[in-house]
C-alpha cells in the first residue's frame, strides 16, 4: 500500500473508534494496528512485540544514513465511558469509548509511519504504540521492561494529544510544561474514639482532620511561588460512624498537581510536615501516603521544543498556537523524564471536552496532523 490517503485515514480512524478497549486489554486494537502496518512497504520496517506487554507494539524504520533515532509515541487505550455521540461508527464495545481521542492519535501515527515506510528516512525512526495511558502507566511499564534499549532507544521522543479547544488541524505547544504532574494522596488519622459526652477520654479525629484540612490550604497560598502553580484538592473525607460517638479514625483522599517535579516534591514535603504537626498537636497517628498512581509532569525539552515550535511557526501550512499548560496529567511525562522530547497538541475543534461521552473530534485534523509531523521529522533529519 502506498502512503495513506485522507480517505483511508478516516476509514482507519472510524474502525479504531468502533473497537475501543481499556488499559492493557487492547487486544483487538493491537491486532488491527498490526494488520494496517503489515499493509505498508516492509523493506525498511521491523516490528517488535513485547511478551510481557502483549498489546504494545514497536515499529522501527531503518534510516539510510542515521545520525540519530527519532521516537514517536501514540497511546492506544480507551475509557470506561458509554458513548452518546449517536455516530454511525460509534463504539461497538458497550461501556467503553475512545473519549480521549486516542483513536485520532493512533491514526495520525499510522499516517506518519506509512509515509516513512514509502520514503525511507535518513535517521532511524521508532514508533511506539503504547497501551495503558489512562491508567496503569503503560509508558513506565514498557520502559522498565527495557524495551527502549540498543537500536530501539530513541534519542528524542515526540507525541501528541488531541485538543477540542483548538481549531481542527492546529498544532499547539509551549516551552516548559505541557501537562501537570500529579500525586495521589491518602491520609489516615488514627486516634481514640469514645462517648460523645466524655471528650476527655477520647481523641477526636474529626477535629484533627478539620485542622489538617484547614492547614493544607496554606501550602499553596504560603509555600509556593505565586508565579508558579500548584493545586491540592482533598476530594474525599470519611470519619466516624454515628452522631453521638467520637470518631477514632478519619481518612482523607486527594490529589496534588504541579507543573514541575520540583514543585510537586515541595508540596509533597509540606503535606508530610503538616501531617506530622497535626499528629503531635492532637496526639494522633497520622500517615500521609503519597503517589499512588500519579503522573510525572510532561516537561518539554527546551532545545528540542524550541526547534519544534520554530518549525511549526515558520511553516505556512501549519496553524500554530502557543498554549497554556494543562493541569490534567499525561503518562508521556514518564518517558520524557528518561528521554528528551516534545509533547504537543493537535486541535480537533469540538464543543465536548476530553473524557466526555459526546466527544466528536473533527476528522480533518488527522491529515493536517500527519502532514505537520512528517514535515517536522523530515526537517529535523536534515539538521
Ligand atoms: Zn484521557
Ligand atoms: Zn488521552
Amino acid at each position: 500500500m502506498a502512503v495513506l490517503t485522507e480517505e483511508n485515514l478516516i476509514k482507519i480512524r472510524r474502525h479504531l473508534h468502533q473497537i475501543p478497549e481499556l488499559a492493557l486489554k487492547e487486544v483487538q486494537t493491537a491486532a488491527y494496528l498490526k494488520e494496517v502496518i503489515a499493509s505498508f512497504d516492509q523493506t525498511h520496517l521491523q516490528v517488535k512485540k513485547i511478551p510481557d506487554l502483549p498489546t504494545a507494539l514497536l515499529v522501527r524504520v531503518e534510516g539510510s544514513a542515521p545520525k540519530r533515532t527519532v521516537g514517536y509515541r501514540t497511546d492506544i487505550d480507551a475509557l470506561p465511558v458509554s458513548e452518546k455521540t449517536g455516530l454511525p461508527f460509534a463504539s461497538k464495545n458497550p461501556g467503553v469509548m475512545h473519549a480521549c481521542g486516542h483513536d485520532i492519535h493512533m491514526t495520525v501515527a499510522l499516517g506518519v509511519l506509512s509515509y516513512f515506510a514509502e520514503h525511507q528516512p535518513t535517521d532511524n525512526l521508532v514508533f511506539f504504540f503504547q497501551p495503558a495511558e489512562e491508567s496503569q502507566n503503560g509508558g513506565k511499564l514498557a520502559y522498565e521492561l527495557g524495551v527502549f534499549k540498543g537500536q530501539w532507544r530513541p534519542d528524542e521522543f515526540y507525541g501528541l494529544h488531541d485538543n477540542p479547544d483548538l481549531p481542527a488541524g492546529a498544532i499547539g505547544c509551549r516551552m516548559g510544561t505541557l501537562f501537570a504532574g500529579t500525586t495521589e494522596v491518602n491520609i489516615d488519622l488514627e486516634g481514640k474514639g469514645g462517648h460523645a459526652a466524655y471528650p476527655q477520654d477520647a481523641n477526636d479525629m474529626v477535629v484533627a482532620a478539620a485542622a489538617l484540612i484547614s492547614q493544607v490550604q496554606t501550602i499553596v497560598s504560603r509555600s509556593i511561588d505565586p508565579i508558579e502553580s500548584g493545586v491540592i484538592t482533598l476530594g474525599k473525607l470519611e470519619a466516624g460512624t454515628i452522631r453521638n460517638v467520637i470518631a477514632g479514625h478519619a481518612r482523607i483522599e486527594g490529589t496534588i498537581r504541579g507543573l514541575t517535579q520540583v514543585m510537586i516534591q515541595r508540596i509533597d514535603q509540606r503535606l508530610k510536615d503538616v501531617g506530622e504537626g497535626i499528629a503531635r498537636s492532637f496526639n494522633a497517628e497520622v500517615t500521609v501516603d503519597l503517589n499512588q498512581g500519579g503522573y510525572l509532569p510532561v516537561e518539554n525539552n527546551p532545545e528540542l521544543t524550541k526547534r519544534f515550535i520554530t518549525y511549526m511557526q515558520d511553516n505556512s501550512d501549519v496553524n500554530f498556537v502557543e498554549t497554556k499548560p494543562a493541569m490534567t496529567g499525561e503518562d508521556f511525562g514518564y518517558l520524557l523524564s528518561k528521554i528528551p522530547g516534545t509533547m504537543f497538541w493537535l486541535g480537533v475543534e469540538d464543543d465536548s471536552q476530553l473524557h466526555s461521552a459526546t466527544l466528536n473530534p473533527k476528522e480533518s485534523a488527522i491529515e493536517a496532523g500527519v502532514n505537520a509531523i512528517t514535515g517536522f521529522i523530515t526537517a529535523r533529519m536534515a539538521e
